[in-house]
Order: C-alpha cells, then structure tokens, then sequence
C-alpha cells in the first residue's frame, strides 16, 4: 500500500432537498421511498446505477422466496403488490392456491410442477419430496424495475440515478443530508431523515456507526437463452442415473452451487443460474470484484460448452446475458442498538419493537438504528445482524418488508416531532397494517416469546 494523499476541502452544491432521502434503489430502497411517499413525505431515492432494483434488477436474483410460515403469508404489502403487478403482464409465476394446498404441496406432482422454477420453501424438509411447493414467485428482471419505477412515480418519489453516495453529513450526531459522486461533479441532497438502504451500509460506515465486517459467497448469475426446459426436465425425470452423472459433472465445472444450478423463468426457454459460488472474495474490495467477474464467466463458459455437448435441452443454448451487478450477500453489517442472532431467527424470536418479519421470524427496530447517529434509519440485508442470522434473513421479500417498515417509521417520527429512535412503535405498526403489509405486531403459534422474561 503507497502512502495516502490528502485532498483540498471543496464546496458541494446542494441540488435536492427532501423529508426523506433514499439512499439505494434497491428492494429494501424502492419499498422505504415509495411506503414514505404514501404515507405523505417528500422523498428522494438516489441511485448509483442508470435503473432501480438493485440485486433484484441489475443482480438478477430472480425469484422471491422467504416469504412464509407454513400456509401463511408472513411478507405482503409493497412486496405482494409487485408480485401481483407482474404476475398480471406474465411476468411473474407463483404456485396456485390449489397447488400450495397441505393436500397438494408434497406430492411427486408438485415437485414436478415447480421444483425447476425454485418455489419451494427450502428451509422446511418433506416427503417423498426434498421440499414442499409454497407461496414464491420467479419474475422476471425487467419487469421489477418497470414496475418499482410505476409504483415510485405514483407515489411521487423523486428518482436521481447515477449518484454514487460518497459521504453522510454529519452535523452534532445527526444526519442532515449526503453527497454524491455524479458525472457533473459532487451533489448535496440534504433531507430531514437519511435511511440507508446501500446493501453495503455506505451512509452509516460514512456517518461513522459502528460495524461489522463480513463476506459470504460472490456469484457472477447469468441467463441462457435457447434452452429446450421440457426436453431438460423430461430427461432428469426418465433417466435419473444419466441426469445424476451429468449434473455432477456439471456442477464439478461450475465450483460450488445450490442444488439447482439452473432455474426457469417466466420468459420461454430462458434460464437463470444463481451460480457459481465463488468464497473468499470481499463485495468491497475493486480487485476482488474485478476478480469475482472474470472467474465467473470463465466458469459459466465451460459449463456452457458442457452443457451444449452432453445434456438434453441445451444443444442449442447460448448466454443472454451477465448480470450488469455483481452477486454480493453479505458485506459490512450494522453494529446497532439491537443486534440480531443466528438463534433469534432460527427460534422465531418475537420482540417488543418488532416491525415487520420475514419467512417466520421477526424484526425488531432497534436493528435498524445505528447507537451512534440520529435521524438515520438502515434497512436491507446491512441490517444489525450477526453473519450467520444475516446469511439466514437477507433475502428479497424480508428485506422490502424491512424498507416498507423504514419509510413508515421515518414519517411517524416526523409527524410526532420526535427522533427516529424515539417513533412511536404502535403508529408504525398500525399505518403498515393499514397498508396492507405485517408489521409482525401479531406473532404466529410458533413464535418464542423471550424478551418478556427477561
Ligand atoms: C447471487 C445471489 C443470489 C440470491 N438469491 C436469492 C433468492 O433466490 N431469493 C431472494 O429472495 N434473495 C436472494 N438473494 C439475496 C437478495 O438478493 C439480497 O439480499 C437483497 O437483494 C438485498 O436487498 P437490498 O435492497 O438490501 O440490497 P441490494 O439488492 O444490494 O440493493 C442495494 C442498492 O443500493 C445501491 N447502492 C449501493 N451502494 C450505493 C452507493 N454508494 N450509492 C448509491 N447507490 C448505492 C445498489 O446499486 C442497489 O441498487 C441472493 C443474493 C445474491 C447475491
């Protein structure tokens, strides 16, 4: 490492200001701008790409999953009204309610149904079948962003694409505003409260709130298109012991996957892979990334030519597309002023100040406060979490219910005059339900209930 340079102070134009600034576009991002917007706030949502949608767009993680406790649906609002917004233009595919049925969602025919789209609930196991089918959705990737920016414009939030976050101003504790790195030069977008939803906990490292740092597994996904999936299921289903050999070695190629290393998806023939998974890499490190991208597609290149040689299906298949984003899980984590365990969400801990929940756990809004900083509230897979509970609580749908909640709790406080930190937990519960989404206020049977013991 060379020794640092020091750059002269220079003065930052302010271009917005908001009641609420948004900083990521992503799941977490659109679902706290546009949940702010509704509740009466103006809102600002930066972005550092040219589109919305964070891993969910531009990462093409392509299906919603995490959103259940057995029958029930633990995830709705903004989520749910997504799904069904892209499910209404054949964008997005979930099981039937029939299908989804206790009768239904074990039988040989339900894992032959939906098994290849990746909608079934894996943390639960079953028979004869690995998982049961359950309520998810694959979507497609465009269709997300089209519709976070309909459901942004409606609201009124206003959108600044291609700001890069650079740096939180800081003023006596308290958050006022960011700056962001744009092809004119640094822009001030100042805002009465700051929610970080970055992924990578930008603003509140910047704002100097107390961290962790962690990595889990880097994926560079890609799609292919030309692939025949009747043909590929039809073989896996008939020829087990051929299908086994084949996917071994496939997945010897690849170096490291789920169970399915490829997944349908709403648009015919094209296939998503959430692979390879590539260890000991860092989100936040330019080598590691650039490194993470190059690795990625020499492996996707030789499971390509593997595939087109010997697997019934994809004779004729061929790469789509990279995902413009690099799979990045789990980076810097918040230290806050509740952090949650690996235990808390694998026994459905319920809280006092829980506000939202994903698959059968629950959130409390003290893991989406920094100790140190006011007026700044973070929600997303960044949240004050410990690695192995944030490995097992980040996905999609959580991480929107955890924005839904962000936006609504920024407006609650400034509507009661009071800090963040000090929102009224009843208000935010009662305008998410009202919203249509589960503030998790009412825990399910198999909720454990520690917090009022101690
Ligand atoms: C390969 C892979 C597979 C996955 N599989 C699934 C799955 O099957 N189902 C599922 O539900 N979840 C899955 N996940 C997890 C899920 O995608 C993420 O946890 C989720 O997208 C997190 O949402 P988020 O809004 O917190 O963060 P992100 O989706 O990371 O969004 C953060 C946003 O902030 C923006 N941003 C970041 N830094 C800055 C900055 N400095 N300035 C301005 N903007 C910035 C980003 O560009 C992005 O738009 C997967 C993740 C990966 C990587």
């Amino acid at each position: 490492m060379q020794s640092p340079i020091v750059l002269p102070s220079r003065q930052v134009n302010v271009v917005d200001r908001s009641d609420v600034v948004v900083v990521g576009g992503g799941p977490a991002g659109i679902s706290a701008a546009i949940s702010a917007a509704r509740n009466g706030a103006s809102v600002t949502l930066l972005e550092r790409y040219p589109y919305v949608g964070g891993l969910a767009a531009g990462g093409m993680v392509l299906v919603l999953d995490d959103m259940i406790n057995g029958a029930e649906i633990t995830v709705k609002g903004i989520c749910v009204e997504m799904i069904e917004r892209m499910e209404r233009k054949g964008l997005a595919v979930v099981p039937s309610e029939n299908d989804r049925t206790i009768e239904f969602r074990d039988t040989p025919e339900a894992w032959q149904r939906w098994a290849r789209w990746g909608l079934f609930d894996f943390h639960v196991q079953s028979n004869p079948n690995p998982h049961p089918v359950c309520y998810a959705a694959a979507f497609d990737p465009d269709a997300f962003k089209q519709t976070s920016y309909d459901l942004l414009t409606d609201a009124k939030v206003k959108i600044r694409l291609h700001s890069w976050f650079s740096s939180a101003i800081v003023e006596d504790g308290r958050i006022t505003g960011v700056v962001c790195q744009t092809k004119a030069g640094l822009e001030a977008i100042m805002g009465s409260v700051v929610i970080d939803t970055t992924g990578d906990l930008d603003v509140a490292a910047s704002a100097g709130a107390a961290h962790t740092s962690s990595d889990f597994i880097l994926t560079t996904v890609s799609r292919w298109g030309g692939v025949d999936t009747d043909a590929a299921e039809r073989f896996e289903r008939e020829e087990p012991e051929k299908f086994k050999a084949l996917d071994h070695e496939a997945k010897r190629l690849i170096g490291g996957c789920w169970s399915f290393w490829w997944l349908k998806t709403p648009l015919p023939g094209i296939v998503w892979l959430n692979c390879p998974h590539m260890p000991k890499l860092s989100g936040m490190k330019v080598e590691d990334l650039t490194a993470a991208e190059l690795e990625g597609r020499a492996r996707i290149g030789r499971l390509l030519d593997f595939a087109r040689e010997n697997m019934p299906g994809f004779e004729k298949s061929y790469v789509v597309d990279f995902a413009p984003q690099t799979g990045v899980r789990q980076t810097r984590l918040l230290e806050g002023a509740y952090v949650v365990s690996k235990d808390d969400v694998m026994h459905r801990r319920h809280f006092e100040d829980t506000i939202c929940r994903g698959r059968d756990y629950y959130t409390p809004y003290r893991s989406m406060l920094p100790k140190e900083i006011d007026q700044l509230i973070v929600a997303g897979r960044h949240y004050s979490a410990t690695p192995q509970a944030q490995k097992s609580s980040r996905e999609i749908p959580p991480c929107m219910a955890m924005g839904e909640a962000a936006g609504v709790a920024a407006v609650v406080s400034l509507n009661g005059g009071v800090t963040v930190r000090n929102a009224d937990i009843a208000e935010i519960r009662q305008r998410l339900r009202a919203q249509g989404a589960d503030p998790g206020d009412i825990p399910s049977a198999n909720a454990l209930f520690l917090e009022a013991a101690e």
